[in-house]
């Protein structure tokens, strides 16, 4: 495996990593799952990426987690760290069933008749309190394996509109994998049909993941979505790019501006500064507090005022 790839997955955001293992992370920290824990004794270093505990002493980083959390050798860990978040290994490319490129007839159809189950009509409209019309523009649709576990199905598209990669999620809250992607899917930014939409003046939103995506388009903007800076590949950083100096773009005068709200974290921050050396002009948004990312404040815009608010009777 090369050096710089190992890095891709040492660079994975740790709390990331350990949220997609089914770990509750808040403020920087978790239930411990290396000791019968009931104080959140494991903690999240941010700045170094890494984790302790410090009860039993377990610690390391991105790859050390999953080894340990899912009792994987090396390079297992590897692998279960990039499939989860989509990173093409090249020594892994090879081998033999995996080596086909995405097969986009295999799942075509399943997005020109998307049906919601009950599982995935929560997911989106009771919890995400998402738009319907948002819904049916991403094609969303949801579909159950042989074990009666239900998924989300999303589809990602290039530009024209051709399928290039297909998410899977699953809707059971705390189980992993959280993400499934099928063999050769490349899921780097989401929603690029809309650009198609864009018009001198417009603003674009850049959000990071689907969901946060979901929720700017349903508040009613345009936008798309990065997995995550460590993860944009050289092709995606070419296409950011051209957006900024395209006839419409952010240099010139009346073209398209370029929107971010930033998760209120270090990540979130960082990751703002990075997209901003490819798009010099990305406005930077502050998200109110106590909303760690858009969704969070898309929702609070959408639910009804707290307790202590005056309520109608009944
Ligand atoms: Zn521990």
């Amino acid at each position: 495996m090369e050096k710089y790839e190992l890095q891709k997955l040492r660079d994975l955001p740790i709390e990331g990593v350990a949220e997609r293992l089914g770990l509750r992370v808040s403020r920087h920290k978790c239930l411990c799952p290396f000791h019968d824990d009931h104080h959140a004794s494991l903690s999240f270093k941010v700045s170094k990426n890494t984790f302790r505990c410090f009860v039993c002493d377990a610690k390391g980083g991105t790859i050390d987690l999953v080894m340990r959390f899912l009792n994987k050798p090396f390079r297992e860990a590897c692998r279960w760290l990039a499939d989860e978040n989509c990173i093409i290994l090249d020594e892994w490319k090879p081998a033999a069933i995996e080596q086909k490129p995405f097969d986009a007839s295999r799942y075509e159809r399943f997005f020109e008749r998307p049906w919601l189950n009950e599982e995935a009509r929560r997911f989106l409209f009771d919890e995400r309190r998402l738009d319907a019309r948002v819904v049916r523009w991403c094609r969303l649709t949801s579909w159950r394996d042989r074990q009666g576990t239900p998924w989300l199905q999303t589809p990602y598209y290039d530009r024209e509109g051709r399928l290039v990669g297909v998410q899977n999620r699953n809707l059971v809250r705390g189980a992993t994998p959280r993400f499934r992607f099928p063999s050769g899917s490349q899921c780097g930014i989401y929603n690029l049909p809309v650009l198609n939409l864009l018009k001198p003046g417009d603003e674009l939103y850049i959000t990071e993941g689907c969901s946060d995506c979901w929720a700017m388009l349903s508040a009613g903007h345009k936008a798309i979505a990065i997995p995550s800076a460590t993860l944009l590949s050289q092709k995606d950083v070419e296409l950011l790019k051209s957006l900024n100096s395209s006839p419409y773009g952010g240099e010139l005068e009346g073209g398209f501006s370029f929107h971010m709200f930033p998760d209120r974290d270090e990540p979130g921050e960082r990751l703002f500064l990075q997209l901003q050396e490819v798009l010099p002009s990305l406005e930077h948004h502050q998200l109110p507090p106590g909303c760690k990312d858009f969704s969070d404040y898309y929702l609070m815009t959408r639910q009804p005022p707290a307790a202590s608010a005056p309520q109608p009777d009944g």
